[in-house]
């Protein structure tokens, strides 16, 4: 068929640069231990940040809601979509947030989406106000809306403060970043933000999706950890990472997030979330609500990792979270690292390389979880020890 051709054309691009994705298939549930290709092997990249995605508590909440409920929710949640169960997660999403308000969504992309098309659209006299590294998500709602732009650099609050000066004159600002930044683990700084957001009378909307149940006081998220709460309007966050399910949401004032009811497109547009995974998200935030227990193992295992690999002389550059770049600055050596060390270790541990990253910034990108054993992870620290020496990277 030559009118698909250039399909082919494309894909061998790709692979001729190296951008092409090879998918592993999982054989089992998510945990620190999953079987790939019939292989038993240690999962160092997924986002199951508190080891919940099977957690039997949640299991067990989404069995009891299918028997009570059904599968599918039937419709987008302005007509027929909304079940008791979505209201009671939204409920217990802003308690959680120590919010007025939350609105879910069907997935974290979609709250972005969503939310951040709806907060100022094309046409009108306002300006989104975006952090160089924001998630693809931010970027394609900043897109749908169509509105205008301007980008400060990483981190950067003096090149903020001039962004935000060269555009003061319009009526709606809206300043958008990362809480967590997914490839390097470091912080926005949010409270120099807030500051200058209340300078230039500019909205402030942060995507906490790495920072839940992760970060402040039972894994309320960056907003919590810097104590801002009611000083950032809005807080993004996802439920398929720490929370182990599936599922966005955005919260914030109560009247802000009735507007997103009326204006978010995919709440309007795409059908409401499946009532098993509603149940299971309210399960997971009601074991957030009442222990940190699971949050402190995190971090214990998050130092646990970090400062071995620290030992044995790699860079982990700047993070303040358990994502774990551990730089290895060559494409090809990541590349290499990934595979022996899935091939010779059955250790699964991600490489990422540009155009994901800069180029020669590449690195192994770990995520540790409160599911592994200290056991597990001085496993991995040996063996990048052994890696390390084996390819000369460690002298
Ligand atoms: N924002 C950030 C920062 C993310 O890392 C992700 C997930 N990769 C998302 C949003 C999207 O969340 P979800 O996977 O729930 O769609």
């Amino acid at each position: 068929m030559a009118k698909l051709d250039w399909i082919t054309e494309e894909l061998n691009e790709l692979k001729e640069k190296g951008l092409y994705v090879k998918i592993r298939v999982l054989q089992s549930s998510q945990g620190p231990w999953v079987v790939v290709d019939g292989k038993k092997v240690l999962n160092m990249c997924s986002n199951n940040y508190l080891g919940l995605a099977a957690h039997p508590k949640i299991k067990e909440a989404a069995i009891r809601a299918i028997l009570d409920y059904g599968i599918g929710a039937g419709a987008v949640r302005t007509i027929a979509g909304t079940m008791e169960l979505h209201v009671e997660l939204e409920e217990k999403l802003a308690k959680f947030k120590k919010r007025e308000a939350a609105i879910l969504f069907q997935s974290g992309y979609n709250a972005n989406l969503g939310a951040i098309s709806a907060l100022i659209k094309k046409g009108e006299d306002g300006v989104f106000v975006s952090e160089e590294l924001n998630h693809a998500s931010i970027i394609d709602g900043m897109r749908l809306s169509g509105a205008p732009k301007v980008i400060y650099k990483h981190l950067d609050m003096e090149d903020l403060k001039k962004k935000l000066e060269e555009v003061k004159s319009k009526k709606k600002k809206l300043i958008v970043t990362d809480g967590v930044f997914s490839m390097d683990g470091d912080l926005a700084p949010l409270p120099e933000i807030v500051e200058l957001a209340e300078q230039y009378d500019a909205m402030v909307y942060v995507d906490d999706a790495h920072g839940e149940g992760v970060l402040g006081e039972h894994g309320r998220g960056i907003v919590d950890h810097f104590n801002l709460h009611d000083r950032v309007d809005f807080e993004m966050g996802t439920l398929s990472k720490a929370f182990g399910v599936i599922g966005g949401y955005v919260a914030g004032p109560e009247e802000a997030i009735d507007y997103l009811r009326q204006r978010g497109r995919p709440f309007l547009f795409s059908s409401a979330v499946n009532p098993p995974d509603v149940a299971a998200a309210i399960a997971a935030v009601e074991i957030l609500q009442h222990s940190d227990e699971l949050v402190k193992k995190l971090w214990d295992n998050t130092y646990f990792l970090q400062k071995g690999l620290r030992d044995i002389g790699y860079n982990l550059g700047n993070t303040k979270h358990p994502i774990t770049p551990v730089m290895l600055y060559d494409e090809k050596l990541a590349q290499e690292f990934s595979r022996r060390l899935y091939e010779e270790y059955n250790i699964f541990a991600q490489a990422i390389v540009y155009p994901t990253v800069p180029l020669g910034t590449a690195r192994i990108r770990l995520e540790p979880s409160a599911a592994h054993s200290k056991e597990d992870l001085q496993y991995v620290i040996d063996a990048f020890e052994d890696l390390g020496k084996k390819t000369e990277f460690l002298k």
